[in-house]
């Protein structure tokens, strides 16, 4: 599989969904490409952190990122 680019939905900018992302991807059984570049992802990952710290209020949306992730 080459290497992609995809335009990420947070920032809109190009980013590489590298060959070997691609298969680690597969490995793990996701059916979905990512939609967000890494940084992107990274501060998400991080508010998912921040927001855990305070709470369960929405353990549900949490699930979903994971899932669209
Ligand atoms: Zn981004």
């Amino acid at each position: 599989m080459p290497d992609k680019t995809i335009i990420c939905k947070d920032c809109n900018s190009e980013f590489i969904f590298t060959e070997g992302e691609q298969a680690f991807y597969q490995e793990k059984g996701f059916q979905n490409e990512p939609q967000r570049c890494p940084s992107c992802r990274q501060a998400r990952k991080q508010q998912r952190r921040n927001f855990n710290g305070r709470g369960n209020r929405s353990f549900g949306d949490n699930r979903e990122f994971n899932n669209k992730w």
